[in-house]
Order: C-alpha cells, then sequence, then structure tokens
C-alpha cells in the first residue's frame, strides 16, 4: 500500500533530539521543544542545524496522524509523503508563533495567518435587460496565472533557491544619488537582480515548464450563470479563483453586471416602466396596443369604454415587472406611463363640432371688473426646458467664480447681507 517504504522500522531520533521518551504527552513535548528551542536558537549563539532538527521534530510529534506515521514507518515514512505534506515548515516562523501563543498544527496552516492575499480581478460582464428578465449565461474568457504544476511553486527543478546575492534576499534595493552639494537622496527600488523577490535560481536548475517563474498562464473560458431578476451593478464572486502565486491566498473573480441601457423598458427595483404615448383622441375616445414583452410575448392593452386617460397618468399591472432574484416566481409590477399628444391647433369648424360635444367651458370670474376695464395681453411660447438649461448653466458659471476667488469674494458677500 506504501509502497517500498512500507517498512516497519523502530526509529527515536525526533524524541532523542527533544529529550523526551516515546510514550511523552502532548504536554511534556511541548515543554521539551520549548526548553531545546531557546537553548538552541541561533540569535543566541545556538547551532542552526541542531535548532532545525528541534523544530522538524516538534513538528512531526506535535502532530498526532504524523506521529503515527513516525512511529511506525519512521523519516521515511514521512518522506514519502503518508497522511500529508512532507514540507516542513519554517523553523523560525514555527519558533515565533508558539511564542506568540499560536500552536502549530503541523498541518501547513500554521503558516497561513501570515499568508498574503492575492488581488481580486475584477471583470464587467455586458447584459441586457432582457438577459436579466430571463435569466442567461455568458462566456468569460480568462487568462490567469497558475502554479506550475511540474516544479509545484518552487521555480526549480530541485526545489532549491537561492538568496538574491543582489539584494541580500530582500527584494529591495537602496541607491544614494547626489542632487545638490552635500545633499544625498536615498532610493528604495525593487532589486533587479530578482525582479523583487528576493532569490534567484541558478540557471541549470530552472523549471523547464515555468522558465523559473513559479506559475504559468493558463487561458480559461469560464461560463457565469446570470440569474433570472439579477440587478445591474450585482457582483458575481468565483472565490480563489484569480491569479495564484506562491505562498499567496489566491484572490476572488468578481463578475460585475452591467445593464444595456433598454429602448423600452426602464427598470427600478423590481418594477418595469414603459412610457407609451396616446394620441388625443386615443386618450378620449379609447386606446389599444400591444407591448412586446422582455420575453418576446405580446401583451395586449386596452382601455374600457369610456375611460379618459389623462397627460402623465400611470397605469400598472401585476406581475408583469421583473422577476424577484432568487425567488424568480414573484414579479414586480409594470407600469404604464400615459403620454397625451395634444393637435398643434385646430379648424375652427372642428371647434365648433368639439364644442358642441365637449363639456361647457368656464365662464370667465367677472366679479367687480368689468371685460372692456381689463388690458388686452398675447401669450408667446416658452420653452421650459431650455430656459432650466440656461438656469443651470448660468449658476455653474457662478460657482467657478466663486471658486476663483478663495475667500475674498465670500467675506463681501458676507458683509453686505
Ligand atoms: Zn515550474
Ligand atoms: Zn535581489
Amino acid at each position: 500500500m506504501f509502497g517500498r517504504a512500507a517498512k516497519r522500522v523502530n526509529d527515536t531520533k525526533y524524541y532523542d533530539v527533544l529529550g523526551v521518551s516515546k510514550n511523552a504527552t502532548q504536554d511534556e513535548l511541548k515543554k521539551a521543544y520549548r526548553k531545546a528551542a531557546i537553548k538552541n536558537h541561533p540569535d543566541k549563539g545556538g547551532d542552526s542545524e541542531k535548532f532545525k532538527e528541534i523544530s522538524q521534530a516538534y513538528e512531526v510529534l506535535s502532530d498526532p496522524e504524523k506521529r503515527e506515521i513516525y512511529d511506525q514507518y519512521g523519516e521515511d515514512g514521512l518522506k514519502e509523503g503518508m497522511g500529508g505534506p512532507g514540507e516542513m515548515h519554517d523553523p523560525f516562523e514555527m519558533f515565533h508563533s508558539f511564542f506568540d501563543g499560536a500552536i502549530p498544527s503541523g498541518r501547513g496552516n500554521g503558516r497561513g495567518q501570515r499568508q498574503k492575499r492575492g488581488e481580486d480581478v475584477v471583470h464587467s460582464l455586458n447584459v441586457s435587460l432582457e438577459d436579466l428578465y430571463r435569466g442567461t449565461s455568458k462566456k468569460l474568457s480568462l487568462s490567469r496565472n497558475v502554479i506550475c504544476s511540474k516544479c509545484k511553486g518552487k521555480g526549480s527543478k530541485s526545489g532549491a533557491s537561492m538568496k538574491c546575492s543582489g539584494c541580500k534576499g530582500s527584494g529591495m534595493k537602496v541607491s544614494v544619488s547626489q542632487f545638490g552639494p552635500g545633499m544625498f537622496q536615498q532610493m528604495h527600488h525593487p532589486c533587479d537582480g530578482c525582479n523583487g523577490t528576493g532569490e534567484r535560481i541558478n540557471d541549470r536548475d530552472r523549471c523547464a515548464q515555468c522558465k523559473g517563474n513559479k506559475v504559468v498562464q493558463q487561458k480559461k473560458v469560464k461560463n457565469v450563470i446570470v440569474d433570472k431578476g439579477m440587478h445591474n451593478g450585482q457582483k458575481i464572486t468565483y472565490a480563489g479563483e484569480a491569479d495564484e502565486a506562491p505562498d499567496t491566498v489566491t484572490g476572488d473573480i468578481v463578475c460585475v453586471l452591467k445593464q444595456k441601457e433598454h429602448p423600452k423598458f426602464k427598470r427600478k427595483g423590481d418594477d418595469l416602466f414603459v412610457e407609451h404615448t396616446l394620441s388625443l383622441t386615443e386618450a378620449l375616445c379609447g386606446y389599444q396596443f400591444v407591448l412586446t414583452h422582455l420575453d418576446g410575448r405580446h401583451l395586449l392593452f386596452k382601455s374600457n369604454p369610456g375611460e379618459v386617460v389623462k397627460p402623465d397618468q400611470y397605469k400598472a399591472i401585476s406581475d408583469e415587472g421583473m422577476p424577484v432574484y432568487q425567488n424568480p416566481v414573484m414579479k414586480g409590477q409594470l407600469y404604464i406611463h400615459f403620454k397625451v399628444e395634444f393637435p398643434d391647433s385646430l379648424s375652427p369648424d372642428h371647434l365648433t363640432a368639439l364644442e358642441a360635444v365637449l363639456p361647457p367651458r368656464s365662464k370667465p370670474q367677472m366679479t367687480a371688473v368689468e371685460l372692456d376695464e381689463c388690458e388686452e395681453t398675447t401669450l408667446h411660447d416658452v420653452d421650459m426646458e431650455e430656459m432650466k438649461r440656461k438656469e443651470a448653466h448660468a449658476q455653474q458659471e457662478a460657482y467657478d467664480e466663486d471658486e476663483e476667488m478663495p475667500g475674498g469674494a465670500h467675506r463681501v458677500q458676507c458683509a453686505q447681507q
């Protein structure tokens, strides 16, 4: 089952390194590690090889699963990768997390708290209102970095990497430039020898697949499901599917829905609004029209006999709005906003005919004044939209002038008030 390494041994090296017996409890192991690690820490003049051995021994023995494998098959059993990652923790990181109070679990997540998180990749996805009404799926072509499968993100064939000599592993370089007599400027910039990574891989040891980059590009087409009733600006998140990088928690792919304006339907929440223009005759004498809905159905609208529609009147129909997201059986309202087109002018004949059937006109309210005492007036047409535009423009200009005269102009204004 374990191949050639499944040979039972009686290896006690890890116990010996920590100075405990083979049936030591977790508590005894912890105490032994603490004592040995402090005593042998390289910062206190200890031997770094010995320090590494101590943390490796503790890492294995503190994990019940690994300890069992070690007890039965020895160090070789662990190397063969039985029951978990054979990768050992950085002994210094382990030492720190131990004394910070966090006990490494030995399963690779002791390092997790320190891992940086990769960036999220945001894509915007164009959809139509029809798409949001009916639901759809969209293909999204992606190109992402993935950890090289050949070197498992090490970048080298052997798994080894060397500290970059140019920056001593820091990834940053400092240059000093003189920009005046006795004036120097210190500049920090990423090391060009290692591209800021702090490590270099021997040319001959470079992984052939990723050329030492640790990651390779992968093209992928993602099928993004747009559910019925989703909204403009809504995010669809694929956790952990962004670019991979070594020792980094992979970020998310985020698709943001961007709805194209619809020529006919406007959406507010789960409701839909449609503007419909009637002629004056339709408004007074009755209308009938067909509206093609977002799913292609034809809805017939007609007035009740004798019904009059006034300009800017709204009417609504239930359950013909947008489907409710995550509950698409429910639907919002569909509102019809009626506009009424009046004729520009009427002939004297029409006037007589109309006056005969329309309700009588209201009499001029003459009380104290007689008609011949009034002044004659003439009204002219006004474009209110144009007036509003001009007003807004003038206000903006006044505001801009205020901006140009900081302080002074405002003070004068205040004093005058
Ligand atoms: Zn590789
Ligand atoms: Zn470097």
